[in-house]
């Protein structure tokens, strides 16, 4: 049942070989070309006979192009079922004619808004409509249509019909089809990216910020603490807490500062900021977290039914770096953990953080003297605002949290995540945040296996957090196969899914928005990895 092709439509932005294709078309096959103004006048340039848009709908082209090709003439002739009696019919009454293939290639749009001086009418104006509409009514119909979109496919196309008399098999056209599919999902997504970017740039504060940068303000701290030394003896150091005028910029006052030290030594500068770290990393949990964490990074995390469990499958990740390291959790605390670490795992810890702690929990804890216990209260009321200071003044930005959700996701590859993966992509994204850029996270199961803190190339941070998931999978005896990895930011090169698929990595949740998106697409499309654009970046410096 392969149709011959009688009738074409070309409309081509990037006019590479179409010309020829066309020619051949018409000389070799006799087929009938429609086609849009500016490939029409190309085709006509080069002697090759083309019927006008306007003449086949009987409409202009109008609205400075934005529509050309939105007719039923053009998608009745496309998506009408050759083998229904009652389409065919529906076609002769309202002089729809048969299409047989479409060649289009869309407005540059990738391109476009890749220029640094793009104006925001510029690349909206390059948002092509007709041109994807087309492609997707074609590729729908492929039982009966021809479908090309990439110039690279017209001698095969033209080869395949030199063998079957003019027509195309249904194996070609349907992959030609899902080629299709791939790229307007592509093009749609890179839209997506430019709006959102386009946004963050024109209100870098968006909506879930709650404070604006003060013009001016006198910061009045009040020191709550000395402390012995600095981030190292050498340096002289304090705590100062911000005072009323500033707590009312954000919404409270730091719970961490406001804590309760139930026992243990002082806390020293290095544990304020770890502690800060890690109590900000488990926050972002609902369900039963535990992070443990090490100079600034997450070296185990996980997720579980409860806080024991969850605290096992953290120590797990990385039992060699979690010695010394500083435990979050986010509910209260159970003897049971306290055992877990001190007991069977005789874990070293410097500080442990949580809303509370069961009496039985603390009569455990208070055999380790030293140990200091922090008792936050509930997560809510923390800080909104991050202070840090440079030579001469300071930095102030509101704390990053991790609000985005699935529906303002985009999946460009072929595969979606199964279910599975997304679980796992969500997980390690949350924990991503917290990872130093640059920021690779690989987890499984719930439970961050591999992290690849602070290396200033991104395939190094994928290395390392490769190289620790498969020590991981190695101790646990598990396949490291189906790994689930974030990245804090896009991924320049491909590079990167090459190396994260060579280790095990089915799935990769990073923002998107790189001008060699296409590359890591297509990596992931060769490794059968599916990846979400998440369109929104988690820095950490
Ligand atoms: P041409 O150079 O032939 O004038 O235009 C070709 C381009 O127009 C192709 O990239 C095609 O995808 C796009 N195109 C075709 N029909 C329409 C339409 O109805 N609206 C818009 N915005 N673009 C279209």
């Amino acid at each position: 049942s392969d149709v011959k092709i009688g009738r074409a439509l070309i409309s081509v932005t990037d006019k590479t070989g179409v010309v020829d294709f066309a020619r051949s078309l018409v000389e070799d096959f006799g087929v009938e070309i429609i086609s849009t103004g500016g490939t029409a006048a190309s085709l006509e340039q080069a002697g090759i006979p083309v019927k006008p848009i306007e003449r086949f709908t009987g409409f202009p082209e109008m609205m400075d192009g934005r529509v050309k090709t939105l007719h039923p003439k053009v998608h009745g002739g496309l998506l009408a079922r050759r083998d229904s009696d009652r389409h065919m019919a529906e076609a002769a009454e309202y002089g729809i004619e048969m299409i047989d293939l479409v060649c289009v290639n869309l407005y540059e749009f990738e391109k476009t808004v890749a220029e640094p001086e793009v104006t925001f009418e510029d690349a909206i104006e390059h948002i092509d409509i007709g041109g994807p509409s087309m492609l997707r009514s074609a590729a729908k119909n492929n039982r009966f249509v021809t479908v090309v979109c990439d110039p690279r496919d017209y001698d095969r196309v033209l080869g395949e019909m030199r063998i079957h008399e003019g027509s195309t098999t249904a194996g070609t056209r349907r992959r030609l089809a899902a080629k299709v599919y791939a790229r307007t999902a592509a093009y749609d997504t890179a839209i997506s990216i430019w709006l959102n970017s386009y946004l963050d740039q024109e209100a870098s504060v968006d909506s879930d910020i709650s404070f604006e940068p003060p013009e001016e303000f006198d910061l009045h701290l009040v020191k709550s603490q000395d402390l012995r030394y600095g981030e190292n003896p050498h340096q002289a150091a304090a705590v100062y807490r911000f005072a009323d005028e500033f707590s009312r910029i954000g919404s409270s006052q730091s719970p961490l500062i406001g804590a309760e030290q139930i026992q243990g030594r002082p806390l020293s500068y290095n544990n304020l900021l770890d502690a800060d770290a890690a109590w900000n990393a488990v926050r972002e949990f609902d369900e039963p977290a535990v992070i443990i964490l090490k100079h600034q990074n997450p070296c185990g995390s996980a997720v579980a039914a409860d806080v024991t469990r969850a605290y096992d499958r953290a120590f797990a990740c990385d039992p060699k770096s979690a010695f010394g390291g500083i435990i979050a959790v986010n509910r209260e605390v159970p003897r049971s953990l306290v055992e877990h670490f001190a007991d069977r795992n005789k874990q070293f810890v410097e500080v442990i953080i949580a809303p509370s702690f069961e009496p039985r929990a603390l009569e455990r804890l208070s055999k380790r003297k030293n140990l200091r216990v922090l008792a936050c209260g509930g997560a809510e009321g923390h800080a909104r605002i991050e202070a840090r200071s440079i030579d001469g003044g300071m930095l102030l930005q509101s704390v990053d949290t991790v609000s985005e959700d699935i529906s303002e996701f985009t999946f460009p590859t072929t595969r979606r995540p199964t279910d599975r993966e997304m679980a796992d992509l969500m997980f390690a994204w949350r924990v991503c945040k917290t990872v130093k850029s640059n920021a690779i996270l690989i987890a499984k199961d719930g439970a961050g296996i591999g992290m690849g803190p602070g290396q200033p190339n991104r395939v190094d941070s994928a290395l390392l957090a490769c190289q620790r998931a498969q020590e991981c999978c190695r101790r646990m005896g598990i396949a490291p196969t189906g790994l689930a990895c974030a990245s804090d930011a896009f991924f320049p090169f491909r590079d990167n899914v090459d190396v994260l698929a060579r280790h095990g990595v089915t799935a990769i949740i990073q923002p998107g928005g790189s001008v060699r998106d296409d590359e890591c697409i297509k990596a992931c499309d060769d490794h059968e990895i599916a990846m979400i654009f998440t369109c929104r970046r988690h820095f950490r410096h």
